[in-house]
Order: C-alpha cells, then sequence, then structure tokens
C-alpha cells in the first residue's frame, strides 16, 4: 500500500481506506461490548484515572517497553524517536475513550495502526504494548478507587476500551500487510507476463518465436472443423541471404531481416500471425482460409517483399522470398504440416526462388 492509497479529499480518510462507514463502525462497538454505559463511563475514566497520572502512565509504558528488545531495535534503526513517541502517546492517552462511537474517534485509531505498519512495528509488539497499558490502567484504578463496585466497573472499562482501540490499529495494520501483499503479487504477475512476453518474442525482429507459433497452430488443429475454411501454414525463407551478409555485412543483414519482418506482419490481417522460424526463414499461419484465398496472400506477402527495395543501415537493398504453403488436414499434427510446408518450400526454391508452391494434401 503507498500513500497515495489514502485519499485526502475525504472528510475521513483512512475510515474510507478501511471500510469503517457507520456500519462497520457500529459493528465493532458491538464486537468489543462498547454500547451507551461504556460511553457515559468515558469521561469519568479520563477525570479519575488517566489526566491525574497522564505523565506517570507515560513514562512507566516507556519503561516496560524499552524492556523489549524488539522495541529497542526499531528506536536504534532510527526509524522512530523517543521523545516524539511520548509527546504523541501523551496526546493519544488524554483523549482516550472521548467520544469513541463517532468516525473521528475510529479516524485517529485507524491512522495508527497505518503509520505503525509504515515503520515496520510488528503486531506481537502491538500487543505487547497494549498489554501493558492495561497492566498500567489497572494498577492505578486499584490505588485510586476504593469502591468494589465502582473499581470492577473501571476496570471493565478500562479493557474494553484498550481492547477497542488495539482491535482497530490491528485492522489497520493487517489490512495494510494484506494490501501490500497483494500489491506485491500483482507486481510478481506483472513481472512473469513480461518476461514470458520476452521469452516468446524474437529479440531482432519483435515477431513471436519459433514455439508460439508451434504452440498457436496445435491449438487451431484442435478446433479444425470449427472453421468453416481451413488453416494453411506457409514456410518462407528469404534467397541467397547469405550474399547479402557477405556483401554488406552481418548489422546490414539484420536490418534487413527487420525490414522483411515487417513487410509480412504488414501483409496479413485479423487472426493471422507470423513468426520468426529461425535464421532467415519465417513460418505464417493463416486461419480460416480457403486454398484459393491463402495463395493469394502468400502471393500478396512475396510481392510485397520484392516490390521495392530495403532502406538497410543507408544501403539500398533487394530481396525475394520463397514460399511453401500447406494446408491442414484432419489428420495433421503440427510437426506434419510443417514438414509438408518445408518440402513446399523446398520445391519452391527449386523452381527458381521469389515463388511460392502450395503442397498436396
Ligand atoms: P537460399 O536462397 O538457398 O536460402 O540461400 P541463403 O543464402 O538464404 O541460405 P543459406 O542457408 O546459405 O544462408 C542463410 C544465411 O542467413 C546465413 C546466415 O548467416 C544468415 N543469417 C541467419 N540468421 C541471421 C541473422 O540473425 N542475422 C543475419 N544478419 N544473418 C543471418
Ligand atoms: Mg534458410
Ligand atoms: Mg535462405
Amino acid at each position: 500500500m503507498n500513500d497515495d492509497n489514502v485519499t485526502m479529499n475525504e472528510e475521513y480518510p483512512y475510515c474510507a481506506l478501511f471500510g469503517f462507514n457507520q456500519e462497520a463502525i457500529e459493528q465493532r462497538l458491538l464486537l468489543t461490548d462498547m454500547g451507551d454505559t461504556e460511553l457515559e463511563y468515558s469521561e469519568r475514566f479520563l477525570d479519575l484515572i488517566i489526566h491525574p497520572s497522564l505523565g506517570q502512565i507515560v513514562d512507566e509504558f516507556y519503561v516496560e517497553l524499552m524492556r523489549k528488545p524488539e522495541f529497542m531495535h526499531i528506536i536504534h534503526k532510527g526509524r522512530v524517536d523517543l521523545a516524539g513517541l511520548k509527546k504523541t502517546q501523551t496526546e493519544y492517552l488524554a483523549n482516550l475513550g472521548r467520544s469513541f462511537n463517532t468516525q473521528a474517534y475510529f479516524e485517529a485509531r485507524l491512522k495508527i495502526g497505518w503509520v505503525h505498519f509504515k515503520v515496520g512495528v510488528s503486531l506481537c509488539l502491538y500487543q505487547t504494548a497494549y498489554r501493558i497499558l492495561q497492566e498500567i490502567f489497572l494498577r492505578i484504578i486499584c490505588s485510586v478507587i476504593a469502591d468494589d463496585a465502582e473499581r470492577q466497573v473501571m476496570m471493565s472499562y478500562a479493557q474494553r476500551i484498550s481492547c477497542l482501540d488495539m482491535s482497530l490499529a490491528i485492522t489497520a495494520y493487517h489490512d495494510s500487510h494484506v494490501s501490500n501483499l497483494e500489491d506485491s503479487i500483482r507486481n510478481i504477475h506483472s513481472d512473469r507476463m513480461q518476461l514470458m512476453q520476452k521469452a516468446n518474442t524474437d529479440a531482432l525482429t519483435g515477431l513471436p518465436n519459433r514455439e508460439v507459433v508451434k504452440m498457436r497452430l496445435q491449438r487451431e488443429l484442435v478446433d479444425l472443423d470449427k472453421h468453416k475454411h481451413g488453416i494453411y501454414l506457409i514456410m518462407a525463407d528469404l534467397d541467397f541471404f547469405k550474399r547479402v551478409n557477405d556483401e554488406y555485412g552481418h548489422v546490414t543483414g539484420d536490418y534487413m531481416l527487420k525490414g522483411v519482418a515487417a513487410r509480412i506482419r504488414q501483409s496479413l490481417r485479423g487472426t493471422d500471425m507470423v513468426g520468426r522460424y529461425g535464421g532467415e526463414e519465417f513460418s505464417i499461419l493463416l486461419i480460416n482460409k480457403s486454398r484459393q484465398q491463402a495463395e493469394q496472400i502468400a502471393e500478396r506477402i512475396r510481392a510485397h517483399i520484392a516490390d521495392a527495395p530495403y532502406n538497410a543501415n543507408g544501403q539500398e537493398i533487394s530481396i525475394t522470398l520463397s514460399q511453401g504453403l500447406a494446408g491442414a488436414t484432419s489428420s495433421d499434427t503440427a510437426e506434419s504440416l510443417f514438414e509438408r510446408a518445408d518440402k513446399a518450400l523446398y520445391e519452391a526454391k527449386d523452381r527458381g526462388r521469389n515463388c511460392v508452391v502450395t503442397a498436396r494434401d
């Protein structure tokens, strides 16, 4: 969770963040047995127990807390300073329980939990702190109230009010923690997606790699009879590409490969896809096409590649593409279809290159 989650234009941003509307407030009060009777005790508790001993309570509280290595660890790490903590604690205690049934009261308590989460206070330390506070309250109650019944009432109130406060701080702490975990999971998921995307993509041309095309073909073959028309695979190979590298260098060859990839992509529509099979070879998947349509697309690609020279690394270079086209039958696997398209490609090379050969079914 980051600070942006707290919308400061709300009157009670922490209540909004942790879902404390009027109904949730009432539920929490019910859960901690804080009703009208307790509301009547709240001022008396402040007058009799808290205010006369405020400085003493704060001092005792921190003496006890400083015995806990976990607390000292936070202090030593410099995440909080003791004087600041004492001041905040004094202000906190001075209003403990006052108007506890209001949104303003809940807001302040939720903020405490949120801040403690931010500075890395553990839940155990939290519980310890409230336990220490309760013990101090009980000690003072016993020493200042002589009447048994009155003492009983105050003891019960002290426990309930500290329980309410602790429950709110823990809710805020816990929800912040969960929200942080959710953020982390989202980040991991997005990193994973990016990695997968990277692993599936050919770095030079930006096209999907051979495995991606193969997996898509396997999926499409399962649904072959759902299409009105057929599925066609083209294996395409640049003609005399070695000469480009030999004559202009490998870097210029790379520019050519990028240019060719872009032109093939431009020649395709809708769900059809092109991948880099490897080297100067490409595989093209045509979905739901008649044989005539597939041949027209292959021809369009051939013409588009050969049409005009490429501006590769400052050089004007022309190139052509040979293609083998094969249509899937119901008994085909991805491998058998690749094999037939590849055979047709060899035939296209034999026939003099810069042409399309369609394999027999
Ligand atoms: P053919 O018409 O028979 O296919 O001839 P060709 O020269 O295209 O075929 P050959 O298999 O002899 O050469 C392919 C060349 O493609 C050789 C290799 O260096 C080049 N090549 C493969 N991958 C890359 C690449 O990523 N970048 C560059 N620049 N060249 C590559
Ligand atoms: Mg080749
Ligand atoms: Mg070649």
